[in-house]
């Protein structure tokens, strides 16, 4: 039998106010047995964890520095999930078919006590892989520790080799050397096989692409070249800006030729491209272009608790106010859970449209990336 909530409630004032109450009358409600799916039969398997809304970088994309300023209101301590709550709540997704968790930001690393948090995750189950995506910044001095905690592999954003474009990029001035100490320390403390994330921005640094190819050929990292999307709502995403995988495939096919791959599992984000003399791979994720929705098995916990079933969504389900709730067991967070994914019909990136680009959203620093 399905759960059918409604989510539109008569009483609610707004969608926040109907969310607040499809999560407590899911909390009451029976637990659907069998697989979990959402409405477009897609599974639940992926978790991104948001552990600090903060960040070290002011990357022009994603945290502008007009608007991420000194005077930003980052979320006070509180509102935090604990490593506790952090944990209850991976254990529901995991006993729920999640395989995968990702912890992003912000700026993960900048969380205190990190590797307490990958300890307490991997307590729950040794299959789970348990990865992060950093910028880098402060991994050389954590590698180690990241590992010994059990983090399964790591994902390195850097946008350019080149010191000033990076630079620009990051604005705050922050050197490529450092980032490529913390790949080579995060390789030989054990966390491969590394992946480096390029975003690609029309004039910024598109010509970076080959160089950032050929610096990783034949290393064992795999570089993703992302396109930019109209995440949030403050870097001013345009179409123009937009790099299409297609063109970076080209580019590096030019001087380095390269043979589609196949997926690994259904739901890989991104397109694999295998270098046809057999030195390694590159990625592109084309959610722009090409839209995977179809296949989007990812569920995202905002640094506040927010469950967000879309990166582009603009309003999440709060669990934090279950989690808190004295009389909130691990059963009632499951029933929400996975009513919440069985009414999960979004497909955003499907429908995307000039006008859909300037819809209120959430910013990725707060939801992860
Ligand atoms: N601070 C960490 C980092 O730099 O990897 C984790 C959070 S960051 C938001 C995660 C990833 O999202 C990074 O690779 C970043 O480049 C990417 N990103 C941010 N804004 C983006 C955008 N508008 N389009 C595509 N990727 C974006």
């Amino acid at each position: 039998m399905a759960e059918f909530i409604p989510l539109v409630d008569a009483r609610a004032r707004n969608r926040s106010e109907a969310m607040a109450a499809f999560v407590r009358a899911a909390a009451q409600a029976p637990l659907t047995t069998g697989p979990l799916a959402d409405t477009r039969g897609r599974p639940l398997s992926d978790l991104r964890i948001s552990v600090t809304d903060r960040c070290n970088f002011r990357c022009v994309y994603c945290m502008p520095k007009d608007v991420f300023g000194r005077d930003y209101p980052f979320l006070p301590h509180e509102s935090l999930l604990t490593f506790e709550e952090l944990t209850r709540v991976a254990r529901v997704f995991i006993e729920l078919g999640v395989r995968k968790i990702r912890l992003t930001g912000g700026e993960p690393l900048l969380r205190r006590k990190i590797e307490r948090l990958i300890e307490m995750l991997r307590a729950i189950s040794d299959d789970v892989d348990i990865t992060l995506t950093t910028n880098g910044a402060l991994l050389a001095r954590k590698a180690r520790d990241l590992h010994a905690a059990g983090l399964s592999r790591i994902t390195v954003s850097l946008d350019s080799l080149d010191d000033a474009t990076f630079r620009a990029m990051n604005d705050v001035d922050f050197p490529v050397a450092r980032v490529l100490e913390g790949i080579d320390a995060a390789a030989a403390a054990g966390l491969s096989p590394i992946k480096v994330n390029m975003v690609v921005k029309r004039g910024m640094n598109e010509e970076s692409i080959v160089p950032m190819a050929r610096h990783f050929r034949g290393t064992g990292h795999i570089v993703r070249f992302i396109e930019y999307m109209d995440v949030g709502a403050t870097n001013g995403w345009r179409m123009d800006d937009v790099v299409p995988a297609s063109e970076i495939v080209s580019r590096i096919d030019a001087q380095m030729p390269l043979a589609p791959a196949d997926p690994h599992y259904r739901g890989e984000v991104a397109e694999r491209w295998a270098y046809r003399d057999g030195s390694g791979e590159v990625g592109v994720i084309a959610s722009v272009t090409q839209a995977f929705c179809r296949d989007c098995t990812r569920a995202r916990l905002s640094t506040e608790g927010k469950l967000f079933t879309c990166l582009f969504a603009d309003e999440g389900y709060d669990l934090r106010d279950l989690v808190r709730g004295a009389a909130a067991d691990d059963e009632a967070l499951r029933r929400v859970v996975s009513a919440i994914w069985r009414q999960r019909a979004d497909r955003y990136s499907e429908v995307r449209t000039a006008n859909t680009a300037r819809t209120p959203k959430v910013e990725m620093s707060y939801i992860g990336g």
